[in-house]
């Protein structure tokens, strides 16, 4: 006998693929905050972590879930995702005492969004594998617009099998989400993504201080620079930045610091010459050793200005 009522419960024919799955988010910043409440949007049960509890509370609004450690957000969850900000935090998270490996079920898929070190990547999905759960590295690429608006480009490196089940989850927080390799792979592309998106600012940076000591109209110059083949993601998210001098971060001057030892490293180890990739490097050693380290990306162009003798 049929009850009408449940059919009022069926999802849509359109959604019949969605299932709802229990996530554990662990480090709600910047990223990692707007990524997780998109999977409470797209129906997931989501329990966030974070070092600083304080920032789980836009998710409980959201109508997530906090918790005080990583293993009571992990205990239950199908799928654990990580937003942490360096290769050591990742590690950290996942192998120590009271960490995800020590406490996730069987079976449970990891899906880490950080971005890291190749190898780190390589070596903890092994060892994932040791203790029978599934791990895939899922760096993003959009900045923070790029999470608020669940458009975030995505490199997945890691078994088939794995980034199909880690897909729903994937499509629910980006736009371009694309299964590049084996474990590490993903993290190899956004190393190659980090190295283009620093020397397209500091080129952008360059353009400014020069067309500024032309006497140049800065505001139209950008305009028609992003018609053309100059134009950018970088110049249309970065040039307002350098022209108000607003460098509230999204991406933190550190974290492409950490990123720009990660494309070295990756290079030596491939035995790649990269040369515009040291010099650019050099500028955001030398915009964090300046004290700007907290800053955006775009305060390269502070440095860049220092370089053509301004104040500070
Ligand atoms: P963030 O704002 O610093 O967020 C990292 C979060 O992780 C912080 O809230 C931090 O807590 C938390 N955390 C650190 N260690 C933890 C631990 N052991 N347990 C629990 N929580 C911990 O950095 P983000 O900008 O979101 O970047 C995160 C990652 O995404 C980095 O790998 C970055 O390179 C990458 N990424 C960033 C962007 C961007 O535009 N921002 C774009 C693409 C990729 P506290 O509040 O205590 O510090």
């Amino acid at each position: 006998m049929s009850h009408p009522a449940h059919h009022l419960h069926d999802p849509p024919r359109h959604s019949r693929r969605h299932v709802m799955t229990t996530v554990a988010f662990v480090g709600l910043g910047i990223m990692g905050d707007p990524m997780a409440r998109h999977l409470v949007a797209a129906g997931h049960e989501v329990t966030g972590h974070n070092r600083s509890p304080e920032k789980t509370r836009p998710l409980v609004d959201a109508g997530g879930r906090a918790a005080a450690t990583v293993a009571e957000a992990v205990e239950k969850a199908e799928v654990v995702a990580l937003m942490l900000p360096d290769s050591p935090d990742v590690a950290d998270v996942c192998t120590g005492a009271g960490g995800v490996f020590d406490t996730a079920q069987p079976g449970t898929l990891v899906i880490d969004f950080s971005t890291i070190r190749p190898d780190v990547a390589r070596e903890l999905a092994g060892r994932a594998r040791e203790r029978g759960l599934r791990m895939v590295d899922a760096p993003v690429s959009g900045g923070q617009a790029g999470a608020e608006n669940a458009a975030l480009s995505i490199m997945v490196g890691g078994a088939a099998d794995d980034v199909e089940a880690a897909r729903p989850l994937l499509d629910a927080v980006g736009r371009t989400v694309v299964h590049v390799g084996p474990s590490g792979a993903g993290q190899t592309v956004k190393a190659a993504n980090q190295l283009i998106v620093a020397g397209n600012i500091a080129l952008l940076a360059e353009a400014v201080e020069f067309l500024r000591a032309h006497g140049a109209d800065l505001e139209a110059a950008v305009e028609v620079l992003g018609g053309g083949l100059a134009g950018s993601k970088v110049l249309d998210q970065k040039a307002a930045k350098m022209l108000s001098g607003d460098y509230a971060p999204g991406f933190r001057i550190d974290l492409h610091h950490k990123d720009m030892g990660i494309v070295a490293e990756s290079a030596r180890e491939a035995g790649v010459v990269t040369p515009v990739a040291a010099l650019v490097a050099q500028l955001v050693a030398a915009t964090r050793a300046a004290g700007d380290g907290a800053l955006d990306h775009s305060a390269l162009h502070r440095t860049v200005a220092r370089l053509n003798g301004a104040a500070s």
